[in-house]
């Protein structure tokens, strides 16, 4: 087996990666919460979670996904304040919160194949999992970690002597909480609710659960929904049992979400260690450094990109360019430069196709190229080198077409990027429209307006050319 490194969150250490079962990897990602359309910081998380299971099979390792389908209980806040993200949602379009749940989870599951995500084998949705829930609640109580306040089930942090280990709070940041404590019904400041009888607003007003709620279920603790920390702790330890290898997600849930889904898992289990490896994507920002949040209304989704004429996959090839744990500027130079990165990638590899149709038998993969490949890979997903290693063997005369097509094939398994699709295109509408407005400006000679319109196809990333039949357009 190959020497995979991976930087492990917990010990903020690369490690040699040592399965806990060599015959099959259990992997856990947290997926979307679906009440409106992921934005591509989000997706960059996936992106990176995606290299990780092709390199783990690149490794010969055969893995079990699982990653769940947030459609209750996650609040607008991380920390158990604010509004019910499914709810708000659903009155942002006037349907209920099972519609809203639906058409975003199909949403999403149709970003994953635009940008050739490898399936996860089991996508728990957490409405279905409100047993498993309540029962690890019930654990946590048997274990003494609860206590009833103001109507809602809490996890008591103080009894959890290793609490906030991941994120490594201290214990000064610990009793001083790590922000404003808005919760007078908490008993330390970094306590959180397992089950909700009864909403808390940003304002500290209050309100019970029924009101505008449609999602809630008995439990033990009266009517209500599950905390959204608890749908991964559990269902994660139903499909996956008591122990995983790998759990995965952005930076932003190491202090809150994943500290707590651990603080569960362990607390539940007797602190058996839950997890092997913690692995964290880092953030995609803007321009002002700002992250991209799905709370922002100026986000920009998968669908807006290619309403701009890109192809999903320049925004895995503009991703792979970033190593995931560094924090990934997005502007519109980088996609246009991973556009033509992509496209230039893909005729050269066109052309060994035609120019090798004849050519038999196929050699073996080149091996000092692959070697290299592979170590840049096994080094925590150094996509980036690994790019370049796939440029250099391209570019390389002493290397044949043949062995280059057989080794880029190898390559692409983990790049993704369907480097040997044959290239087809389809004109965005938004170019369709510019093409008539300009045959139209072109028709009325207003050369002016013509050659406007005609930069701005350009700038799109598309070749002009002008015949009798009226302008055509190819990518560049
Ligand atoms: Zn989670």
């Amino acid at each position: 087996m190959a020497n995979l490194h991976l930087y492990n969150t917990m010990t903020r250490q690369k490690m040699p990666f040592k399965p806990l079962n060599p015959a099959e990897i259990k992997l856990y990602t947290c997926g979307p919460t679906v009440y409106n359309f992921a934005h591509i910081g989000n997706l960059r998380t996936y992106i990176f979670e995606d290299l990780l299971r092709r390199v783990l099979r690149w490794n010969g390792y055969q893995v079990k996904h699982v990653m769940n389908i947030t459609d209750v209980g996650h609040l607008t806040s991380d920390a158990d304040e604010g509004e019910d993200k499914m709810l708000k949602g659903a009155k942002r379009e006037k349907k209920t919160v099972w519609e809203i749940a639906e058409y975003y989870a199909q949403a999403f599951l149709e970003d994953m194949d635009r940008l050739n995500l490898l399936k996860p084998h089991i996508k728990p949705k957490a409405t279905d999992h409100i047993e498993a829930m309540i029962n690890q609640i019930k654990q946590l109580e048997k274990n003494g970690l609860t206590y009833e306040s103001g109507g809602n089930i809490y996890f008591d942090t103080s009894k959890l002597s290793d609490y906030g280990k991941l994120a490594q709070l201290d214990k000064q940041e610990l009793q001083a909480g790590a922000r404003v404590e808005v919760d007078k019904n908490k008993k330390n400041p970094h306590d959180f609710v397992l089950w909700f009888t009864k909403s808390k607003f940003l304002d500290n007003s209050e309100s019970l659960k029924g009101e505008g709620q449609e999602m809630q279920w008995d439990s033990p603790w009266g009517r209500g929904y599950p905390g959204w920390h608890i749908e991964c702790s559990s269902m994660a330890q139903k499909y996956l049992g008591q122990q995983m290898d790998i759990h995965c997600g952005g930076i932003d849930h190491i202090p809150v979400h994943h500290t707590n889904e651990l603080a569960q898992a362990e607390g539940a289990t007797f602190k058996k260690p839950w997890v092997q490896y913690w692995m964290h994507g880092n953030f995609l920002v803007l321009k002002d450094k700002e992250k991209m949040a799905k709370s922002d209304t100026n986000f920009l989704t998968l669908q807006a990109l290619m309403d701009k004429g890109y192809d999903p996959l320049d925004y895995r090839y503009f991703c792979l360019q970033s190593h995931y744990r560094k924090e990934l500027r997005f502007d519109w130079e980088g996609m246009n430069a991973a556009r033509t990165g992509l496209r230039r990638l893909r005729n050269k590899v066109c052309k060994l196709n035609s120019d090798n149709a004849t050519t038999a038998p196929q050699p073996l993969h080149n091996r000092s190229t692959t070697e290299r490949f592979e170590t840049a890979i096994n080094d925590d997903l150094n996509l980036p080198e690994a790019l370049a290693e796939t440029w250099n063997l391209i570019d390389n005369p002493e290397i044949s077409d043949a062995d280059k097509l057989a080794t880029i094939k190898k390559f692409d398994t983990v790049l993704g990027l369907q480097l040997d699709k044959k290239l087809k295109f389809q004109i965005p509408d938004s170019i369709q429209k510019l093409i008539i407005e300009r045959n139209k400006a072109r028709k009325d000679k207003d050369w002016e307006q013509s050659d406007k319109l005609r930069d701005e196809i350009q700038d799109a990333g598309f070749i002009v050319k002008d015949g009798d039949g009226g302008t055509e357009v190819q990518p560049k």
